[in-house]
């Protein structure tokens, strides 16, 4: 299908009650091409109210969703992946117009997206309990899982197909029901999902789908409603702690998948053609705009020189160009404000004495590109050591020792994930435990997987999404004494 033929079949509407359904103000707001900075189309802009009435329809369908056999819940589910692999090829184009990445990276992103709805479908009949006799031998321990109840699930921009279905495939495999308010910037990939999961068979109810304008406004009347059980977050740190606050006055379960500063540490021992690779996977993917993204490369001064030239050279051959141009590698970040943080980030490290390899500059013309960008000789007080990059941007700082090197990984507030390479099993082994993460890739760079539990510590968020972990986040454990 033509972009323009894709486009104008979208369904722009907020799925309430299965169907599609105006907002209650009949506003609605633009969404951009990042690649040219045009209109895209338009989607409805959800209310207040509308955020009511999705808890409304929620609320009803939660009992008899909860009540469906597992077995039919995971068929749902099947049958949804099943639909999404059928429309690969427009989930993919829609991603790349929305967001801007690769059509290559958003046909990544359709598989990775949909395995959460394969793997949960799977899972959804594998929720089990326990059943123990009390040690004083005075009755019996029963102990099973309840879904928690309705749902409410914010999305970023970033993945904006994966980032919804690692929430929404758990939460209807436990039996939740669930409101989505996907990122303003790409409501367009969750409202053609909302079609699948109706053409798959979904009762009206159980998944409602609001984009909005002003999130807040929407979201915070659903989290001082009582019949709201849960919030699931992905999204900066900044915007979690608030939800965990508000989050707070009716002790609501949270999940928080908040951001990273991912270090990706080269030993003297790796195998530097396979870290090159991984720093190009780590540190590229999805142009640096990811959570898990490389945001400090440490190299073993000893190799830091063949590293950073060999790295120079796959980044600067590159092409930047519109995602759904054949050959492009890197699209444009996602808007304006993106680009003003990255710029902002390399010319603060330049400023204090960063060397630039390659780029460091946005070109001129339309979209909001950023060239990708080596930098070196990083003095201590960068800014973006600190903070997260979420741009193309790799900048590589020397060590001598591996305490030295584990010290300056953990020197940050987040914990989401590390990379390192090295050929020493048992240096791998003593990395992996002095890293201060939920998640390490070892001569890896790239770690998802729907079947592996994905999160952080410290303030990169709590709770885990995928794995068998993943949907616990979303079951409630109750004991039942027996006599
Ligand atoms: P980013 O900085 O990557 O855009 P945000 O944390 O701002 O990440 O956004 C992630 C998601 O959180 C988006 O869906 C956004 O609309 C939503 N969001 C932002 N601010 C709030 C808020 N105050 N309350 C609820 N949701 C919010």
């Amino acid at each position: 299908m033509s972009a323009q033929d894709l486009i104008s079949s979208l369904p722009t509407d907020l799925w309430l009650g299965g169907a599609q359904t105006p907002s209650a103000s009949g506003a609605r707001f633009s969404v951009l091409n990042p690649a040219t900075g045009e209109e895209l189309t338009t989607v409805a802009d959800a209310t207040a109210a509308d955020g009511i009435t999705a808890l409304d329809l929620a609320a009803a369908a939660q009992g008899e969703w909860a009540a469906t056999p597992a077995r039919e819940r995971a068929e749902i589910l099947r049958r949804a992946f099943d639909l999404l692999q059928a429309r690969a090829a427009d989930f993919a184009l829609l991603m790349t117009l929305e967001m801007g990445k690769s059509l290559a990276e958003s046909r990544g992103e359709v598989n990775y997206g949909g395995e959460f709805l394969r793997w949960f479908s799977e899972e959804a009949v594998r929720i089990g309990g326990r059943f123990t006799p009390a040690p004083a031998g005075n009755g019996r321990i029963l102990v099973t899982k309840m879904p928690v109840g309705p749902v409410l699930a914010i999305t970023p921009w970033n993945f904006p197909l994966a980032m919804g279905t690692r929430k929404i495939g758990p939460a209807l495999a436990a039996g939740c029901t669930v409101i989505v308010k996907p990122a303003e910037d790409t409501p367009l990939t969750m409202l053609l999902l909302g079609q699948v999961f109706a053409d798959a068979g979904l009762p009206s109810g159980v998944l409602s789908i609001l984009p909005a304008s002003d999130a807040a406004a929407v979201t915070g009347p659903l989290m001082d409603d009582p019949r709201l059980r849960k919030v699931t977050f992905t999204g900066s740190t900044g915007v979690g702690k608030l939800l965990v606050r508000n989050a707070a006055d009716r002790l609501l379960r949270t999940s928080m998948e908040l951001g990273g500063n991912a270090p990706f540490i080269v030993f003297d021992d790796a195998n530097i053609d396979a870290a090159v690779d991984g720093a190009m996977l780590a540190k590229m993917r999805n142009g640096g705009e990811a959570c898990t993204a490389a945001n400090r490369l440490y190299v073993a001064n000893s190799v830091r020189e063949e590293f950073t030239a060999k790295l120079t050279a796959r980044i600067e051959a590159l092409v930047v160009g519109p995602g759904d141009r054949e050959g492009t590698d890197i699209g444009p970040l996602i808007n304006d404000k993106q680009r003003g943080t990255v710029t902002a980030l390399v010319d603060d490290a330049v400023a204090k004495g960063a060397r630039v390899r390659t780029g460091g500059t946005a070109p001129d013309g339309p979209g909001f590109f950023y060239t990708p960008t080596v930098l070196d000789s990083i003095p201590a007080d960068a800014n973006l050591l600190q903070d997260e990059i979420f741009g193309p941007v790799a900048a590589i700082i020397g060590f001598d020792t591996e305490d030295e090197a584990v010290t300056a990984a953990n020197d940050t507030r987040y914990g989401l994930v590390a990379y390192f390479y090295t050929e020493n099993l048992d240096r791998a082994l003593r990395v992996s435990e002095a890293l201060d993460t939920g998640m390490v890739g070892v001569n890896r760079g790239a770690i998802s997987d729907a079947a592996a539990p994905f999160g952080g510590v410290k303030e990169s968020g709590f709770g885990r999404e995928g794995g068998s972990e993943g949907i616990e986040e979303y079951l409630e454990t109750k004991y039942i004494a027996l006599q």
